[in-house]
């Protein structure tokens, strides 16, 4: 999905999130093939797992991009994410910077020649932040 102003197959900024329930699973979410591997069981919910302050679903492109690996079957509640809304602007604003860093890091651990497609994002430290409505 993108607009005019926001491409959220680029940004990646509302993928990052300052605990590991983020990322809630719904029941929504039931009939989505989402590779068990992706998530993590934390006290009988199911949550998209992440690493390093980021949903490890979370991929770079050799170009810069920042996508989702599973972006078909992404959960409901990053299809509620919209692009340009309250949320949208507040994830950018808080997380843009490290998205920007992660992309920026992405793109010089790029190896020459490297194939097209996504590449697994290198680990990057994320600050903490407010949990985020969106993502319950
Ligand atoms: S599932 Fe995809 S869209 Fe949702 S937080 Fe993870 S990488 Fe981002």
């Amino acid at each position: 999905m993108s607009s005019p102003t926001f491409d959220c197959t680029a940004c990646g900024a509302c993928c990052f999130g300052g605990h590991d329930r983020y990322v809630a699973l719904l029941p929504e979410d039931r009939g989505r093939a989402i590779p068990e591997t992706a998530t993590t069981e934390i006290e009988g919910g199911r949550y998209m797992a992440m690493t390093c302050g980021h949903c490890a679903q979370l991929t770079a492109t050799p170009e810069g991009r920042l996508m989702c690996g599973i972006y078909e079957e992404r959960p409901e509640a990053c299809r509620a994410f919209r692009a340009g809304s309250f949320e949208c602007l507040r994830a950018r604003a808080h997380r843009g910077p490290l998205a920007e860093a992660l992309r920026a890091f992405a793109v010089a651990d790029a190896p020459s020649g490297s194939p097209e497609g996504p590449v697994p994002v290198p680990p990057v430290v994320a600050a903490e932040g407010p949990p985020d409505p969106a993502h319950p």
